[in-house]
């Protein structure tokens, strides 16, 4: 066997995760997928911009990552707008959830969860993707959910979020292609994070059911894989798609649910 031979066309050379040079920035990343993005980008060499409102929090992780901790809340379009914006990697991940019946569902948590889940993702982005045209080069991950591709029972505000971070991200991949930039999403299933931790809570209160039996009948119900993803298989995800491995990915959703979105 030839061992000197050169790679296939388009195959991405020996330091390929390599991200020196590059800056990312993560929102949500004091707590869960995000922490293990910021942690994930940083290790590859990136320096990360550590978006939350958990001051504390986001401090710690930004020691951690040797980054730097932008603590704002997202649901304040001012103080959205005051972030950087010469990012070259942008990680729309902040979230939160709110569990009750649409009848019952207080309209100041839906219009909240729609600022802090889309229209952040939108100021953010309308503002650093002029950074990344002029690079050349651009990077777009958008944690979705499954709920972005399925609805469920209760989460009205979410799912509406989640479809909504879809067209966005799609409509960026169209945009950002002519200028190497590209968008797309990660769908994962239930994640190991305190948001689901709340959410169990919730969910047991909605359906009159044990904590342990909402974790096993409707967490892990429609999955085949019968156990929780871990934040930091996301976070490889996610740094997959910053790689070049993934430079003709753009406008996709990726599913990390376990089978669900099989059925
Ligand atoms: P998490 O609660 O562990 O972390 C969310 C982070 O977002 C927190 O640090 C929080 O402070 C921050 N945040 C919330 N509101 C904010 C605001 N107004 N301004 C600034 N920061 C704010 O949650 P997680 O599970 O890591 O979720 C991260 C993302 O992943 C969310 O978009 C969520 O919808 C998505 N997701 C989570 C799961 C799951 O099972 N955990 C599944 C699919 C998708």
């Amino acid at each position: 066997m030839d061992t000197t031979s050169a790679p296939l066309p388009g195959a991405p050379g020996p330091d390929s995760w390599d991200l020196a040079g590059r800056t990312a920035l993560v929102t949500g990343a004091a707590s869960g997928i995000g922490r293990a993005c910021a942690v994930a980008l940083a290790a590859a060499g990136a320096r990360v911009y550590v978006v939350d409102v958990a001051a504390e929090a986001a401090e710690a992780v930004a020691g951690e990552t040797g980054g730097t901790a932008h603590v704002v809340d997202l649901s304040d379009p001012v103080a959205v707008d005051s972030l950087p914006d010469d990012a070259d990697i942008v990680v729309n991940n902040a979230g939160l959830q709110h569990v009750a019946p649409l009848h019952e569902f207080p309209p100041e948590r839906f219009t909240l969860i729609q600022r802090v889940m889309v229209e952040a993702p939108f100021r953010i982005l309308r503002r650093t993707l002029p950074h990344m045209y002029a690079r050349g080069w651009g990077r777009v991950v958008n944690i979705s959910s499954v709920h972005g591709l399925r609805a469920s029972a209760f989460k009205s505000a979410y799912v509406t979020a989640k479809h909504g971070l879809e067209g966005l991200s799609k409509t960026v991949a169209l945009e950002g292609a002519p200028h190497g930039v590209t968008s797309n999403c990660i769908n994962p299933g239930y994640v190991r994070t305190p948001l689901v931790e709340n959410q169990v809570a919730a969910q047991a209160a909605a359906h009159g059911i044990g904590e342990d039996e909402v974790v096993e009948r409707i967490m892990l119900d429609r999955t085949a894989i019968k156990r929780l993803i871990e934040p930091a298989e996301v976070a490889e995800a996610a740094l997959w798609l910053c790689s070049p491995h993934a430079s003709y990915m753009t406008g996709t959703s990726l599913p990390l649910d376990g089978g669900w979105t099989a059925r």
